[in-house]
């Protein structure tokens, strides 16, 4: 047995065999030539049976697809045969270029003249772009970018994923995810909550282990290993009977003395909001609204983005649903409010603060969020990312009076609002602490990069100080404000149980994990959860915090979380 320890980030034990993610196409050299006696009329015809195949391909995972899945892979498969790209490339084979790098360029030019017709069109260029890339790997004879097709469940090992990659990514399909990079915080631990999937991520060395090797992940325990023994296919076993146990949730959040703490859900559109009222969510306490348009170039209109937030509202008629305004930036770029080129995005112009070079954008969020509140019977709050002074979220709330919205509040994600909680809490109605962005802006460690996870986990005693201090703020003479936790460290049940001890009023997390955090919440009583941050916060490291609170909490092990 060989072991690659690395950082658990979404409970669960399984056993399965290894698909590495391929790596991503290279471009073709500029000016790359046909090869020493290939015809042009030979290079033409692989391009076409390339073409051809990366059609079947496509096709063949449509017919067992569904939904928007379905849609999007019919549409895709006749793109690999698009009467101009295909033209385009066979006229420059013909001027002498090779066939990869042909069909290259061809694809710029179509995908270029897509985005300029705009709209639906416009959203076709980057279909192009990824068909391209297809047909160069089947010329090169190298694996399709993207998550693998298997006819069999598989666990997905990669360098990192992408927001972007969960479209093309079959939970049924999928055993678990184990990455080489990426951070606790970083998108693929958010993807893998979200599906309910086992989850290590910085796990050095797994990009090497050769694809149908067998592998046993524990997403809690942080371990990858490959060729397991009879125990560990024990363990796999034992989980599986106890991971059905988990799957219903009451709908109420409360510890062993009644003490309420809502449970609510972290939402990307109506879908998930669908899915999460199905799972009991008591409501919505992060709506990422940027999710509904991270394929978009150009703002969607007022009407677009009122449907969109609509779709949310309807799936929790009385109940509170919390929306943010668009988080653009970093990790999610979109590309009407972000600049690609900023050399620090993470510090960079992201959230609230696109507003001081784009005007204009967040002001027709509010009224289109106001549209879609004003339509539904959803209790709508609306918060702000990325806000770091009171005179920020004293704007932001005239913003939302302007616009008609009566619950305005903000993200404390950068430490600067964490220490000023109780300034800026007299500006808004709530707040609710980001604990992803809080943890790595008050580390300086990058939620994305695999060597600095140890840093970047809400475990340390800084960032649970953080935490403490804007509770503080929020009790200050004068008001009582609520103040919620929206970050992944809501999702972690052992976790949940110190910011309930550390005062927070409500948990948002991906609805799967609700089970989880309700069951171990109603062990505990209020006291003893206070008891339990105040340990936390004596620690002196965040590994030693996670391991004291997880030794008092036996109910994890015996629910193998
Ligand atoms: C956070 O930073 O904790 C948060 C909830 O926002 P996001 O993960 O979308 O940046
Ligand atoms: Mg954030």
């Amino acid at each position: 047995m060989q072991n690659f320890p690395g950082v658990g980030v979404s409970p669960g034990r399984v056993i399965g065999t290894v698909r590495q993610m391929p790596k991503p196409i290279s471009e073709p050299a500029a000016g790359e030539q046909l090869a020493a006696g290939t015809t042009a009329e030979e290079a033409t015809a692989a391009l076409k049976a390339a073409s051809q195949a990366v059609h079947d391909e496509l096709k063949a995972r449509a017919a067992h697809a569904t939904g928007d899945g379905k849609a999007v892979l019919e549409a895709t498969a006749l793109m690999a045969k698009d009467t101009m790209l295909i033209k385009g490339a066979a006229k420059l084979v013909a001027r002498g270029a090779s066939a990869e790098r042909a069909i290259w360029e061809s694809g710029s030019s179509v995908s270029e003249m897509l985005h300029n017709l705009g709209g639906y069109m416009a959203e076709r260029a980057t279909d192009v772009l990824d068909v391209r890339a297809r047909i160069v790997a089947e010329l090169r004879g190298v694996p399709a970018p993207g998550i693998p097709a298997s006819a069999t469940p598989f666990i997905l090992v990669a360098d990192d994923l992408a927001p972007a990659d969960t479209a093309t990514l079959d939970p049924n399909k999928v055993l678990a995810l184990v990455t080489a990079g990426g951070g606790p915080q970083s998108h693929t631990a958010i993807i893998a909550r979200s599906l309910g999937l086992p989850a290590v991520v910085a796990a050095v060395g797994v990009d090497d282990i050769a694809d149908g090797t067998e592998v046993f992940v524990d997403g809690a325990a942080g371990t990858v290993t490959a060729e397991p023994d009879d125990s560990l296919r024990a363990a796999a076993e034992a989980w599986a009977a106890t991971a059905s146990l988990l799957s219903e949730f009451t709908g109420t959040g409360t510890t062993a003395d009644g003490h309420e703490v809502p449970l609510l859900a972290n939402v990307g559109g109506g879908k998930d909001a669908e899915a999460a009222a199905k799972l009991g969510a008591q409501g919505v306490g992060l709506f990422r609204t940027e999710f509904c348009f991270l394929e978009r170039d150009t703002e969607p209109s007022v009407e677009e983005q009122a449907a969109a937030y609509k779709s949310v509202f309807d799936a929790f008629p009385g109940k509170k649903v919390v929306l943010r305004t668009l988080d653009a930036g970093a990790d999610k770029p979109l590309p009407f409010l972000t600049d690609s080129t900023e050399p620090n995005p993470a510090l960079g112009v992201r959230g609230y603060r696109t507003d001081f070079t784009t005007p204009g954008v967040l002001d027709r969020q509010l009224e289109a969020i106001a549209l879609a509140a004003n339509q539904s019977e959803a209790d709508v709050w609306v918060m702000a990312p990325m806000i770091s002074t009171a005179e920020e979220a004293a704007r932001f709330a005239s913003m939302c009076a302007d616009a008609g919205i009566k619950t305005p509040g903000v993200m404390v994600e950068v430490p600067s609002a964490a220490l000023t909680a109780e300034s800026i809490l007299r500006e808004v109605g709530f707040a609710s602490l980001g604990t992803n962005d809080l943890t790595q802006y008050a580390m300086a460690a990058d939620r994305q990069l695999g060597p600095l996870a140890n840093l970047n986990t809400p475990w340390q005693p800084a960032v649970l100080r953080l935490v403490g201090l804007t509770v503080e703020g929020s009790r200050a003479e004068g008001h009582n404000k609520p103040v919620g936790v929206c970050g992944e460290a809501a999702a972690d049940p052992a976790l949940a149980v110190v910011l309930t001890g550390l005062g927070v009023t409500t948990l948002s997390m991906t609805a799967r994990s609700l089970a989880a955090v309700a069951a171990v919440l109603k062990t505990v009583t209020l006291s003893e959860a206070q008891e339990l941050a105040k340990l936390a916060l004596s620690a002196p490291s965040a590994t030693e915090a996670r391991a004291w609170v997880r030794e008092k909490l036996p109910v994890l092990d015996e629910l193998g979380l």
